[in-house]
């Protein structure tokens, strides 16, 4: 079921989404090499609860961590680890959810561990542009196979893959409602979009093919030819005065990043 929010709830949202991005950019300053994953979920952890919050994903379906750390080809849900050390030209997608004042916020950004080729530093470019080109589209009247579409071909125009196994998702209360949020669709198709909701539009997109295997950890998403997966992330709502993106803070929702500009 669609849960529509009051402007007034999708005010109280943006604590939720301002706490979630600062968070995110904690992890991004961590996130050099000789770091491991496990310190960078430990602060972000730290962050969230100095901020009167909760890490919406520890325990979420019995999820061990704070963050999700996905490096290289990992494309999302990798679990952070003492063993997982980043190197100099690794990528690493950081997702990061906080729960505040009974609302959650969602966003994710891939950073750069120091120099990175300039192969993947493109499909991080066009995976940002993809996110924006998504949030673009949520308007009222207009629907989710618009944003899917916009995704989708800004990706593919670009020799990319887009992931199909996962998607955006609502957001409010709880971290996954209705309705689900494809990275790819055609124009005018699905549900129609209304104003008062609010949804996670988060493309994952891939250098190769868009195929992935989940490790035996039964979390740890990966593409299945090895090539690097990017993943960007916020909460957006959709408003009469077009889209607002919720996990922004005073220095706004698209950084500027440590990496992955
Ligand atoms: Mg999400």
């Amino acid at each position: 079921m669609l849960q529509i929010k009051s402007a007034s709830e999708i005010q109280q949202m943006k604590g939720a989404g301002a706490l979630s991005k600062a968070a995110l950019r904690l992890a991004g300053t961590l996130a050099v090499p000789g770091a491991t994953t496990a310190q960078i979920d430990a602060a972000v952890e730290q962050l969230i609860r100095d901020g009167g919050g909760k890490p919406t994903f520890k325990g979420y379906s019995g999820f061990p961590a704070s963050i999700c750390s996905s490096i290289n080809a990992q494309v999302v849900h990798g679990i952070p680890s003492s063993e997982a050390v980043l190197a100099d030209g690794d990528i690493i997608s950081i997702d990061t959810g906080a729960t505040y004042g009974g609302w959650v916020g969602d966003n994710a950004w891939t950073f750069f561990v120091g120099t990175v080729s300039d192969e993947v530093k493109g499909l991080c470019e066009v995976t940002r542009d993809c996110l924006e080109a998504g949030i673009r589209e949520a308007v009222p009247g207009n629907t989710l196979g618009d944003i899917g579409y916009a995704i989708q071909t800004l990706a593919e125009n670009n020799g990319y893959g887009v992931v199909r196994g996962y998607t955006g998702h609502g957001v409010g209360r709880v971290m996954h409602e209705d309705p689900a949020v494809p990275n790819y669709g055609k124009r005018g198709r699905g549900v129609r979009l209304q104003k008062g909701m609010v949804i996670a539009i988060e493309p994952m997109i891939t250098l190769g093919s868009y195929e992935t295997r989940t490790w035996p950890n039964g979390w740890t998403v990966q593409t299945v030819d090895g090539k690097a997966a990017a993943h960007y992330e916020n909460t957006v709502a959709i408003t009469a005065d077009g889209p607002v993106i919720l996990t922004s803070d005073e220095r706004g929702p698209w950084c500027p990043m440590q990496g992955g500009e």
